[in-house]
């Protein structure tokens, strides 16, 4: 049985908006512990009146940011947890978390590559881990990521990865946008489909580890091109952030 993982309260030391919707928070842990990239916490908000509630985030951070946690969230308009942590929270407070938790959607160099990684929105989270983890061990494994957004500016870090790309040949980006492309684009402009998937996998051919995190949807129609292109089943881990269907 997994040992259970306790809640504590980390301040936030820094909130940094990356999108229009999103936005990422730095929290110190008084009981920081290295985690896996992919990896996500627990957040827990309890009212005046004691009701509770808690969401799961992934882990945007390396875990060689030491004492430190951060993560990026999307701010759900309707949402109970999401606009709480837009629109209220603000540095110095109190924020309690748990975990690290998961040991399935992980990667760590150890694991090898190359390394295919695909998000749609803001399923680039826990990825965006494992790139940072990857540059903070100058890994030179090739790796790519196919990350889908709407539109130009809901594209997530955008000026650090192409930061970690222009540093590193190894790695490679490509974007697609399915409602607005950036004027004079000459890429993607559509879902992701197995036409790209196999473009942007080709150079791999079947060995590559691959990770997919967005919508339920995104991760469910990538995941079944992957298999019907013949890659190893126990070489695609998965994650999903929205509600069925979505
Ligand atoms: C393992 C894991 C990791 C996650 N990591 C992240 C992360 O790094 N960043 C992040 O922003 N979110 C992440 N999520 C999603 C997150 O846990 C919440 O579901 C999300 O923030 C919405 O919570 P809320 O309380 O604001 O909305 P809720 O009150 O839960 O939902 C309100 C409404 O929004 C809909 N909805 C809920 N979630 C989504 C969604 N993701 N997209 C569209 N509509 C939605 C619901 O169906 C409902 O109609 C992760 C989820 C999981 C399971």
């Amino acid at each position: 049985m997994q040992p259970l993982i306790e809640w504590q309260a980390g301040t936030v030391t820094e909130i940094r908006p990356e999108t229009p919707q999103t936005k990422s928070f730095t929290l110190a842990l008084p009981k920081w512990t290295a985690h896996r990239p992919g990896q996500h916490y627990d957040v827990r908000l309890t009212a005046p009146d004691g009701y509770q509630t808690q969401r799961s985030y992934s882990i945007a951070s390396a875990p060689e940011q030491v004492g430190e946690l951060e993560l990026t969230v999307e701010r759900i308009p309707d949402g109970e947890v999401s606009p709480y942590l837009h629109d209220v929270l603000v540095p110095g407070d109190q924020l309690e978390v748990r975990g690290p938790i998961g040991g399935y959607f992980v990667w760590e160099v150890g694991l090898g590559g190359p390394l295919l990684l695909v998000a749609g929105g803001s399923g680039i989270v826990p990825l965006m881990a494992m790139l940072r983890h990857r540059a903070a061990q100058r890994a030179t494994l090739p790796a790519r990521l196919l990350y889908s957004s709407r539109v130009p500016d809901g594209v997530i870090y955008r000026s650090e990865l192409v930061q970690l790309s222009d540093r590193d040949h190894a790695l490679e980006l490509f974007f697609t946008f399915t409602r607005q492309a950036p004027e004079g684009w000459t890429g993607y402009r559509r879902r992701i489909d197995e036409a790209m998937l196999t473009e942007v996998i080709r150079p791999f051919e079947e060995r590559a580890r691959v990770y997919v995190c967005g919508p339920t949807l995104l991760v469910e129609t990538v995941a079944n091109a992957l298999v019907r292109m013949g890659l190893p089943t126990e070489l695609i881990r998965t994650e999903r952030f929205g509600p069925t269907g979505s």
